[in-house]
């Protein structure tokens, strides 16, 4: 079984293509959250938050609900690079965000464009699983690995030497595969995308996992499948 552990929903075209995919999709906001949770199904499930990017325009509040329904909350997080919502409006709502996983019970998908130093400080005061999604710098990943966090490689691994030191250098039990979407697909690879590139940017992923780690991508498929559930389920596994 293939593992998107971080999807933004794109098309209603993508879902055939998914059939044998377990897929996370990720609101981030009112509206793609209520998609994201009613595109749940047996391997389908939502993972919803307000995102760093929406900060000023929407309210935890207003997300709540949402939360609520998710397996994993998420994607939270600080972005001093892609958006202009002002820094302290961002860091209330992370902040709040991880105070409300922590009571929830609820993992967290992480986004930490810029900000990767404060944000690895800002974790160790919990200790809800934490995914950090397509992490792409090349300082602080020993921070985050130290803690136990687990990782999704990004689509663009290929070009991405930051990605590729996440692939060698993260423990295998706690990689995992993702698109971020069909969008982000095409902003990765620089070409549109179409359904069937999900599957095949998936396995380009667990073939580098398999070569880095020195394990069948068959084998890399399995871990990675074993991981997604750890990881929702809570259970860290030993060294935590
Ligand atoms: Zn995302």
């Amino acid at each position: 079984m293939l593992i998107d552990a971080h999807a933004h929903f794109a098309t209603p075209d993508e879902l055939p293509a998914r059939a044998h995919v377990r897929t996370v999709f990720c609101g981030t906001d009112p509206v793609s959250a209520a998609t994201a949770l009613s595109l749940r199904s047996e391997n389908r499930l939502a993972a919803c938050a307000l995102h760093p990017w929406y900060a000023d325009r929407f309210t935890v509040a207003e997300l709540l609900p949402f939360i609520r329904e998710s397996a994993a909350l998420g994607e939270i997080g600080l972005d001093s690079v892609w958006t202009d919502v002002n820094m302290a409006v961002q860091r209330e709502a992370f902040a709040g965000q991880l105070d409300l996983a922590q009571r929830l019970g609820l993992p967290v998908v992480l986004h930490t464009k810029g900000m990767e130093g404060e944000i690895a400080r800002t974790l160790r005061g919990y200790d809800m699983p934490k995914l950090v999604h397509w992490y792409s710098c090349e300082d602080y990943l020993d921070e985050y690995i130290d803690q136990g966090c687990w990782f999704t490689v990004g689509p663009d691994h290929a070009g991405n030497p930051a990605v590729q030191a996440v692939i060698r250098r993260v423990p295998l039990d706690r990689l995992l595969t993702e698109t971020d979407g069909l969008d982000a697909v095409a902003w990765a690879l620089n070409r549109p995308a179409t359904p069937d590139m999900i599957g095949e940017t998936l396995r380009g992923e667990l073939r580098a996992i398999a070569a880095a780690h020195g394990v069948h991508p068959a084998e890399a498929e399995d871990r990675v499948a074993e991981n997604l559930e750890r990881f929702l389920s809570g259970h860290g596994g030993a060294g935590l």
